[in-house]
């Protein structure tokens, strides 16, 4: 008999194996085209898969230090969550204004009373980095438990150079120290702080001769990212803020088209943004434009949800137009929610994506409105070896499985970091690293 080829961990036995295939993002009638094996299992070598396939055909040719029967669950790539603001100061939460926004006030009213995001830009001002970091890395637990394995992360909340310095040093310390691989963004122009209430030209200024200078420095930041809305911050200072990015080397991102047209999904396309974000109001013109260039468009269906918008983005246009859609949190004090699966079911019932189309945009499409497509948002053999495995016998019970967690294992970087529903890495040491 032939030797067995030797790997580190082999998971055997489950119901299903559930994955998008990449790395280019899935599009049109594609988004909903999963590969699925059945009584499957996956081999992990150095962090990476190397390969995927039947139970008794891999158990033939393999054999591991570990070995993890997960008869009756299934696997899917750990999710992949694109748009957060991970960074503040907890008690920057806003649970005072739930009851505010029941009584009728927008978030645009609630914010020109100095509530919403100014009260959290106080507390974050207020507090150390180290205990930024320490509130983040709560956070990345909570968020690994519900599977998520990788993290977009936005500054935004400090709005003073050496505040939203702070606030991505933070960060970069949180990356370093948890399981969860970060990918963070500068969004210094996330509101224009009360120093500058009615020069909104005078603090983008201050981002882009000051900030982003020191960001691109100090290697702080991957890509820049930009509130572009009335009454905040115009597609002309928008353009301005993420040109200056570019020539500092950050890939652009904007939170465009929210709350009305303002051009952003254009304005999106025509600089080759990795993302526009939210996109409730954008215009047919400007989604055209998005697939065109092929700019992924980030759908935050919790965030008008916990905004009482009473609408959603037109997820169904966006798929038939071409667009590239992904599905994030967007976690913040206005949209406390850590969990992807929940913001899953949201994306089937409010905005009408089926559940498979969900997991693609959750994962894979997730993954390349970062930049990180090639490494991780599918199981495939070369890729980082993130999962989530989950306490269902098939995956169309994601999405359609509201607000309960169906996590039971996760694996990250090849590593066994979360166990019948427990945290079980070493804090400090980064996964996949073996010591
Ligand atoms: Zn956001």
């Amino acid at each position: 008999m032939r030797e067995r080829e030797q790997a580190d961990l082999v998971l055997y036995g489950a119901s299903e194996l559930v994955t998008p295939v990449g790395p280019a993002p899935l599009k049109g009638r594609k988004l909903g085209e999963l590969k699925v094996i059945r009584d499957a299992a996956v081999v992990i070598r150095d962090s990476r898969i190397v390969a995927v396939g039947r139970t008794r055909q891999i158990r033939r040719t393999f054999s591991a230090e570990d070995e993890l029967d997960v008869s009756g669950l299934t696997i899917v790539p750990g999710f992949v969550d694109a748009h957060t603001h991970l960074v503040f100061a907890s008690e920057g939460f806003r649970p005072e204004e739930l009851e505010m926004k029941a009584k009728g006030f927008t978030y645009m009213e609630i914010l020109a009373r100095g509530g919403g995001i100014m009260k959290t830009v106080r507390a974050t001002r207020a507090a150390s980095e180290r205990r930024l970091a320490e509130e983040c890395l709560r956070r990345l637990d909570l968020m690994l438990l519900h599977g998520t394995t990788t993290v977009e992360a936005k500054s935004g909340y400090g709005l003073t150079p050496e505040d939203e310095l702070k606030c991505l040093r933070a960060l970069k310390a949180a990356d370093k120290e948890h399981p969860v691989d970060l990918a963070i963004t500068f969004l210094g122009a996330h509101a224009v702080p009360p120093e500058y209430e009615g020069r909104p030209g005078d603090y983008v200024e201050l981002v882009v001769s000051e900030m982003l200078p020191r960001v691109a420095e100090g290697h702080l930041a991957s890509f820049c990212d930009v509130f572009c809305e009335k009454g905040v911050f115009t597609p002309e200072q928008a353009r301005r803020v993420l040109e200056a990015g570019l020539e500092h080397g950050l890939k652009p991102k904007i939170h465009a088209d929210e709350f009305s047209d303002t051009g952003g999904a254009r304005l999106a396309a025509e600089l080759g943004a990795a993302s526009a974000d939210h996109l409730l109001f954008a215009s047919e013109e400007g989604l055209k434009a998005m697939a065109e260039a092929g700019v992924v468009g980030v759908l935050l269906p919790a965030s008008p949800l916990t905004t009482m918008l009473g609408r959603f983005a037109d997820a169904r246009k966006m798929i038939k137009l071409g667009v590239p859609v992904a599905l994030a949190t967007d976690f913040n004090p206005n949209c406390p929610v850590e969990s992807v699966q929940a913001v899953m079911a949201l994306a089937c019932y409010c905005m009408r994506m089926t559940q498979a189309e969900a997991l693609a945009a959750a994962t894979l499409n997730a993954a390349h409105a970062i930049g990180l497509s090639g490494e991780v948002g599918s199981i495939e053999p070369g890729k980082k070896a993130d999962l989530a495995i989950l306490d269902v016998p098939g995956h169309e019970h994601l999405g359609y499985r509201l607000g309960s967690n169906l996590v039971r294992h996760v694996v990250k970087a090849g590593e066994l970091v979360v166990e019948d529903g427990k945290l079980v890495y070493k804090r400090g040491r980064r996964a996949g690293h073996r010591s």
